[in-house]
C-alpha cells in the first residue's frame, strides 16, 4: 500500500465547485489586489479566530514580521522564540532588525517550556512569540502571565495551528497580535501563498495594513517606509471558499490523530502529549524514535511518506552562525531534531491507509 506523507487531492475533490467558482468570480471581476475578495475573507477570518482585525499579508512569515514591526521592534531589541520552530518565526523577528534568543520547549509537547521563559528576559526583552507548533496549543497561562509580569508584548505564531483551542479559547487571539501562513500545505492552505495578521487591537490592525501596503495609509501618501505584501483577491477568494469547512477538517486530523494515539504501540516509538488544557489541530502528527534514521528508511520502503520538522535546529543553521551559540548549547533542540518523525496526516486519508501506518509501526523492530 502507499500513503503519501501529505495530499490535497481529497480536499480539492470536495471543494472542486468552491474553488472553481471563486477564480470564476475573480477573473470576471477582473479585480485582482485589495477589493471585495480579502475584505470578506479577512472579516471571516477574523470571526472565525474570535478577534475584532484580520489583515491579510502575502504570507506568514510577513505576518508574523508586519506584527512585530507594527509594535515598533527594531535593532537592539530582543525577542523570545522556542528554540525549535520554523525558521520564519527566527527570521521574522531578524528582519526587524532585532535578536532572536531562543527558549528551549518541553520536549513532550514540544511546545516552548513557559518555565524557562523567564531565565531569558533581559533589558532588552520586548516580546515573546509563543508557536503552537504541529497544531498544538502552547501552555499560554503561565506565558500571559510572565508577558504581564515584564510587561512584554506576545505574538503568537499561528502558522501551524488554524482553529485550534486552549481552555476552548482559539489561538490567535491571547497575544496582542498573531501571525497565520495560508501556504498550500497549512491546515488553511491557500492555492499559493498567503498569510494574516490578526489582533483586537485597532490601531495595531490598521498599521500593519499599512505597513504591508507601501506603509501607505492613503493612496500615494506614505507614512513609514513600508513592505509590499498584501493578501490578493484570487487567494482571498479561494481561502473563504475554504474556511467554512476548515472546522470540520480538523476534526477529521483529531479522529486520525486518535487512531494513531490508541493503534501505535512500539516501545521505541515515543507518541505526542497533549496538554489537558489544549484542543489541538494536528497540523503534524510527531513521533519521536532513537532510531529514527532507521525507522523512517524502513517506513519509507513500506511505501509510506515522512517528513522530520526539523533537521537541523535554527541555532546550527548557516544562516544564524553570526549568534555564535553552539551544538550542546540548547541540548533539547537538538535532541527533537535528531529524534522527530513526521506521520502522513493529511484530510481525506483513509482509515485503511492509517491501520497500515500503525501495523507498518509497530511491527519495527
Ligand atoms: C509556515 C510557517 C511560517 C511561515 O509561513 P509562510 O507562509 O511560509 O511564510 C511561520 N511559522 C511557522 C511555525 C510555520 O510553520
Amino acid at each position: 500500500m502507499n500513503v503519501p506523507f501529505v495530499s490535497f487531492l481529497p480536499m480539492e475533490h470536495e471543494l472542486d465547485t468552491e474553488l472553481r467558482a471563486a477564480f470564476e468570480r475573480v477573473y470576471e471581476r477582473s479585480w485582482y489586489i485589495e477589493g471585495k475578495e480579502d475584505e470578506a475573507f479577512e472579516k471571516a477570518f477574523a470571526d472565525f479566530c474570535h478577534v475584532n482585525y484580520c489583515v491579510g499579508t502575502g504570507n506568514g512569515l510577513d505576518a508574523l514580521m508586519l506584527a512585530l514591526k507594527a509594535l515598533e521592534i527594531h535593532a537592539g531589541d530582543e525577542v523570545i522564540v522556542p528554540s525549535n520552530t520554523f525558521i520564519a518565526t527566527a527570521l521574522a523577528v531578524t528582519y526587524t532588525g532585532a535578536t532572536p534568543v531562543f527558549v528551549e520547549p518541553d520536549i513532550r509537547t514540544f511546545n516552548i517550556d513557559p518555565a524557562r521563559i523567564e531565565d531569558k528576559i533581559t533589558e532588552k526583552t520586548k516580546a515573546i512569540m509563543p508557536v503552537h507548533l504541529y497544531g498544538q496549543p502552547c501552555d499560554m497561562t503561565p506565558i500571559m502571565e510572565i508577558a504581564k509580569k515584564h510587561r512584554l508584548y506576545i505574538v503568537e505564531d499561528c502558522a501551524q495551528a488554524h482553529g485550534a483551542t486552549y481552555k476552548g479559547q482559539r489561538i490567535g487571539s491571547f497575544g496582542d497580535a498573531a501571525g497565520f501562513s495560508f501556504y498550500p500545505g497549512k491546515n488553511l492552505g491557500a492555492l499559493g501563498d498567503a498569510g494574516a495578521t490578526v489582533t483586537n487591537n485597532e490601531a495595531l490592525a490598521q498599521k500593519v495594513r499599512a505597513l504591508g501596503n507601501y506603509g501607505s495609509d492613503y493612496k500615494y501618501h506614505h507614512i513609514y517606509q513600508g513592505n509590499n505584501s498584501r493578501l490578493d483577491e484570487m487567494q482571498a477568494a479561494f481561502l473563504a471558499a475554504k474556511l467554512p469547512h476548515l472546522d470540520k477538517m480538523n476534526a477529521e486530523r483529531r479522529r486520525i490523530a486518535q487512531l494513531y494515539l490508541n493503534g501505535i504501540h512500539n516501545k521505541e516509538v515515543i507518541l505526542p502529549y497533549v496538554i489537558p488544557e489544549a484542543e489541538p489541530v494536528w497540523h503534524i502528527f510527531a513521533v519521536r524514535c532513537k532510531r529514527r534514521d532507521e525507522l523512517e528508511k524502513y517506513l519509507n520502503e513500506k511505501g509510506i511518506g515522512t517528513n522530520k520538522h526539523y533537521p537541523i535546529p535554527m541555532h546550527m543553521q548557516k544562516c544564524y552562525a553570526d549568534l555564535g551559540i553552539q551544538q550542546g548549547e540548547l541540548p533539547i533542540a537538538e535532541e527533537i531534531s535528531a529524534t522527530e518523525l513526521s506521520l502522513p496526516m493529511f484530510y481525506g486519508i483513509t482509515d485503511e491507509q492509517v491501520q497500515y501506518v500503525i501495523d507498518t509501526i509497530n511491527n519495527f523492530r
